[in-house]
């Protein structure tokens, strides 16, 4: 501490003294004061201080202290002497000046107003000093300041685009929502923003975009984005909208905001934009790539499952959907002769036929993949219109190909399923088109609508499925055998054996009924094994007595293509030591049209082993002449539809004729079916047909009536 002089300190005594005489008052006033309080002489010396001054203060001897001891922390001390002695001297107050001190490395702040003080004769005699500690708030103003600057330096550095809509005047939000968008786009002001903003309305500053108004922002959905602002309670989270953005293009941007309430008035609104125009363009190219074909550019299962479900959540009561399957017949074949590339052209031109056939109905084409399509039409007036479009669907997928450097032609199978008569789901709805276009396929309709006839899976079907398999193995099936003769010699020739099957509740169930079922499951070729095993065994013993008659088998398609037939034929001949030319296997027009290489092949390898082949129901199907002249075939049988009535029928008749002609020119017999009277049997006879089979000779019978028949009737000798 600086030393004092005697006449110093006599004079600070006199001073003291004198003041404390005269201002007894005030001096109680300062000690009542939270101010630290000094009294100081021109020189800084310390003359009185006030009782937080004195706690404040480090020394007990604040009275003659230089002020510059009691204060050893504060920086810029010097400042603050030189204020004292202007403020002494000038005699006028100087306010608010502020100090910083760091005691141990924590900084303190204070505020000093410095007051000259007089004495009686008006000299100024010294100042009196007010210190305010003013750490906090001054920290505070810091923080303050330094939010604000990290705000503004966001907003300035940020890559998305931040703006503030001024509303003024205030909107009130008691107002119904409408009026309040209505207020909202006429009043709303671009108050504040950084230059992304204004890059986005095509400026180079923000002076050029502030005090624009909201109905000029560029959105295409101004209106309706406001309403969701107001409908969500002053907010918007990431909603997606589109902007026009300086290039006159439209670009994807994503906006949240917030708006300000202040009693009940809306009055500002935040917001932040970003562009999203590269990310929405890249998850449309995603989206896309996931619900579309490769290949073809078509919607894919997923989108068109999707497209079906959003249709049927929304579908109006009176409006009929219709799915159609469509699956192109021997399409293997034109990427086997013509190349992948031909193939691959093929499956890119049907997705445009289809649609220009299409373009009055409202309707989604899509690819499943390999050569099946499917058409999805959401909104039809009756299931005829659908059968008709399925048929014009058709005839347009008939008309030739242009292939780069060659034409094809294909054909189709188009199975439908319509919504609500039907299904009411999609996975329904699929699985029924899937069941109508395997029945067009088959059947070689072309178009077919579903039928719970031709579905493996109604529920009765698969009640009779089950009690099938049962059937065939507990031996619940029979065979009946009716017999076929020349009409040549007016003799029976052979037998063809059918199955009989009597079940213990339903009675007797038609061929008809069960055989497709069996056709749809894998019951069909244990079921045909059966009739093999049984009509060989039958016709073994009928040989062994010195019968020789040939027995006929009927083969559905899918059991000729079989891998087990060809080894399980030649074992069954053998086991039952019959020659096998006394076994005759019927089929349909239908294997050849499905799979006709594979069909060739079995077909070949069935002929080597000896066993004779007839095509059964001729006529029905649509056999080319060029298929039959391959086939290993010995006999046509024509189909009875013709026969039965074809002496009133003059077209029947032209047909049996011609049928007669046409098989013996490539060296095949003829079998007419479904004879039941003389006259036909007569006029057959003149039209040189070559064997007859039918009530006429005798119907369907099982073992004992048909030994009874073969020993007694007029068209066999006994052996
Ligand atoms: P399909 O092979 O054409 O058999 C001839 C059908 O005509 C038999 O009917 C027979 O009862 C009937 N029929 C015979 N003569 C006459 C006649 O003079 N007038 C009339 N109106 N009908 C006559 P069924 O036994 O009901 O058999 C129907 C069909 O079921 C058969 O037609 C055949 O396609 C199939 N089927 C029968 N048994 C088998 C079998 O073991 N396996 C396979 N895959 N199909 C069989
Ligand atoms: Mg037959
Ligand atoms: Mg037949």
């Amino acid at each position: 501490m600086k030393e004092l002089s005697q006449t110093q300190l006599a004079s600070v005594a006199k001073i003291q003294v004198a003041e404390v005489a005269e201002n007894l008052d005030l001096l109680s006033l300062l000690d009542a004061m939270r101010s630290i309080i000094f009294y100081v002489d021109r020189d800084a010396v310390v003359v009185h201080g006030n009782i937080t001054a004195r706690r404040w203060a480090p020394s007990r001897f604040v009275i003659g202290s230089f002020l510059v001891d009691l204060i050893p922390d504060w920086r810029d001390v010097n400042r603050l002497l030189a204020e004292i002695a202007i403020v002494s001297e000038m005699g006028t107050a100087s306010w608010g000046l502020e100090f910083l001190a760091s005691t141990h490395g924590v900084e303190h702040w204070f505020r000093v107003d410095l007051i000259p003080t007089k004495r009686t004769d008006a000299d100024a005699a010294g100042a009196m000093i007010v210190i305010d500690e003013i750490s906090e708030s001054v920290r505070t103003e810091y923080a303050l300041q330094e939010s604000e600057a990290r705000y503004k330096a966001f907003i300035a550095n940020s890559s998305d685009a931040i703006w503030c809509y001024s509303i003024s005047p205030p909107v009130d939000i008691r107002q119904p929502a409408d009026v309040q968008v209505q207020k909202i786009m006429s009043t709303a002001v671009l108050a504040e923003c950084n230059v992304q903003l204004a890059k986005l309305f095509g400026a180079n500053k923000i002076e050029h975009v502030v005090g624009a108004r909201l109905h000029r922002s560029r959105s295409v959905s101004t209106r309706r984005d406001v309403a969701k602002f107001v409908e969500n309670g002053y907010r918007l989270e990431e909603t997606e909208l589109q902007l026009l953005t300086s290039d006159g293009k439209r670009g994807c941007m994503q906006s949240s905001a917030i708006g300000v309430v202040e009693n009940g008035f809306l009055t500002r609104a935040w917001g932040i934009t970003r562009d999203i125009t590269e990310r929405r363009n890249y998850i449309d190219k995603m989206e896309h790539l996931a619900n579309h074909d490769a290949l073809t550019q078509l919607p894919n299962r997923e989108l068109l499952y999707s497209t079906i479900e959003r249709a049927l959540e929304r579908r109006k009561d009176g409006r009929v959907m219709a799915l159609m399957l469509i699956d192109l017949d021997r399409f293997k074949e034109i990427n086997d002769t013509l190349g992948h590339v031909a193939g691959d052209e093929v499956l890119k031109q049907i997705g445009p036929r289809l649609k220009s056939e299409l373009s009055e109905i409202k309707s989604l084409v899509a690819r499943l993949g390999g050569d099946e399509f499917a058409v999805f039409l959401p909104s039809v007036r009756s299931v005829q219109q659908v059968v008709i479009a399925g048929h014009r669907l058709l005839d347009c997928l008939c008309d030739v190909f242009e292939l780069q450097g060659s034409k094809t032609e294909i054909s189709a199978s188009i199975g439908i399923s319509t919504c609500p008569h039907q299904a009411e789901d999609v996975s329904t709805l699929m699985r029924y088109a899937d069941v109508a276009m395997y029945h067009a396929k088959k059947s070689m309709k072309g178009v077919a609508l579903y039928d719970s006839n031709f579905d493996p899976h109604s529920p009765v079907r698969l009640a009779l499925m089950g009690a099938l398999g049962k059937a065939v193995r507990e031996n619940e099936l029979l065979l009946h055998y009716q017999p076929k003769v020349s009409m040549e010699r007016h003799h029976v020739y052979g037998l063809e054996a059918l199955v009989r099957w009597n079940h213990s509740h339903l009675g007797f169930v038609p061929p008809e009924e069960f055989i497709p079922i069996a056709e749809m499951s894998n019951m069909i070729y244990p079921m045909t094994y059966w009739v093999m095993e049984n009509a060989i065994r039958t016709n073994a013993a009928l040989y062994a007595k010195g019968y020789r008659l040939t027995i006929a088998v009927n083969l559905s398609p899918r059991t000729v293509t079989d891998d087990r037939l060809l080894t399980d034929l030649s074992n069954l001949l053998k086991r039952y030591q019959l020659p096998s030319h006394l076994l005759e296997l019927e089929i349909t027009e239908s294997l050849i049209l499905l799979e006709p290489d594979r069909a060739f092949a079995a077909l070949k390898s069935i002929g080597d082993l000896g066993v004779k082949l007839a095509i059964d129901d001729f006529g029905t199907g649509y056999s080319s002449l060029a298929y039959l002249k391959r086939l290993p075939v010995q006999t046509l049988k024509i189909d009875k539809s013709f026969v039965l009535d074809m002496l009133d029928d003059e077209q029947d008749e032209i047909i049996v004729n011609s049928t007669i002609n046409l098989a013996h020119n490539l060296g095949l017999s003829v079998v007419a079916e479904g004879v039941e009277c003389e006259a036909v049997y007569q006029r057959l006879s003149d039209h040189h047909c070559d064997c007859a089979q039918g009530y006429h000779i005798a119907p369907p019978m099982n073992d004992l009536e048909l030994e009874s028949w073969l020993k007694n009737s007029r068209w066999t000798s006994c052996p």
